[in-house]
C-alpha cells in the first residue's frame, strides 16, 4: 500500500525522514564508539562470545548526543551488552513474544537537553523504565534495513523515534501513557503488520505508579525501540489488559 504523504506538511515529513541508523556489528568491539574519545569500554567473555559495551561511560553517551540534529538509531547486535538489559525484562513479561530487533535510539540534543535539564528540577523525583506500544503503519522489515523513508502521518513507530514523544499526537487528548509492565503496552501495539513496535522511555514523574499519565513532552524521553512478533499466548494476554 502507498502512503499518502498530500495531508502532511512538510516540515512533519523531513523530520520523519531525519534518523540516521546504524548497525552496531562492530570492527572495534571494547573501544568507546565515540569519535574523540580513545578509552576502552567493559568487556567480558562469555561462551566465547565478547560482549561489550558500546560506550566506555555514561558520560560519552550523552557527549554523543550533543552532536545529534537527528535521531541516531543502533540496531543492537546481541553482544553489545544493551541487548540483554534490554531483551531480559521484557521477555520476563512476555516470554511468548520474539524480539527481532532491538534499536538503541539517542534522540536529536534538542530533545534530550528539554528532558536533561527537567530532570535537575527539583519537582521531579525520579526517572522511571517505562512501556509504551504504538503503531507500525509502514513496512517495519524496510526500516531495519535503514530505509527510515516512511511519511505516514500516524506511524507511531517512525514518529517517535524522530520526534520522541508527542503530546499533540496523542489519541488521548493531550495524554501519553506509560506502562511498568510491557504486557499492559502490548494492547496498544497496532498496525497490520506481524512486527509489533514497544518503546522503553524514560518518564520523569513523582509518583511510582503502573501506569504513568504525562501531558508534557519533556518528561519522556524513548532509549531504545522493541520490535517484535506475536504468538498466540501474547494475544491471550492481551485480553486481561
Ligand atoms: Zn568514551
Ligand atoms: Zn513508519
Amino acid at each position: 500500500m502507498k502512503p499518502s504523504t498530500s495531508s502532511l506538511p512538510q516540515q512533519q515529513l523531513n523530520d520523519l525522514s531525519k534518523i540516521s541508523f546504524q548497525k552496531s556489528k562492530l570492527k572495534n568491539a571494547g573501544q568507546c564508539q565515540r569519535r574523540e574519545c580513545n578509552n576502552k569500554t567493559q568487556t567480558q567473555t562469555i561462551n566465547f562470545k565478547l560482549k561489550y559495551e558500546y560506550y566506555c561511560s555514561e558520560d560519552c553517551y550523552w557527549k554523543d548526543i550533543e552532536q545529534l540534529t537527528t535521531t541516531k538509531a543502533v540496531l543492537l547486535d546481541k553482544n553489545d551488552m544493551d541487548y540483554d538489559r534490554v531483551a531480559k525484562p521484557f521477555k520476563e513479561k512476555l516470554p511468548k513474544s520474539k524480539i527481532r530487533a532491538i534499536l538503541r535510539l539517542q534522540m536529536p540534543h534538542s530533545i534530550s537537553k528539554a528532558h536533561r535539564e527537567c530532570k535537575q528540577k527539583n519537582d521531579y523525583k525520579a526517572t522511571h523504565k517505562m512501556y509504551h506500544g504504538t503503531s507500525i503503519l509502514c513496512n517495519a522489515a524496510n526500516f531495519l534495513k535503514g530505509k527510515q523513508d516512511c511519511t505516514i502521518e500516524n506511524c507511531g513507530m517512525c514518529g517517535i523515534t524522530a520526534q520522541g514523544n508527542q503530546s499533540s499526537f496523542s489519541h488521548y487528548g493531550t495524554k501519553m501513557w506509560f506502562a511498568k509492565n510491557p504486557q499492559t503496552s502490548l494492547s496498544y501495539c497496532s498496525g497490520k503488520s506481524k512486527f509489533k513496535a514497544m518503546f522503553a522511555v524514560d518518564v520523569i514523574a513523582r509518583d511510582d505508579n503502573e501506569i504513568l499519565i504525562v501531558t508534557k513532552n519533556e518528561l519522556t524521553l524513548p532509549r531504545y525501540l522493541i520490535i517484535f512478533t506475536r504468538t498466540k499466548w501474547d494475544r491471550y494476554l492481551t485480553c486481561w489488559c
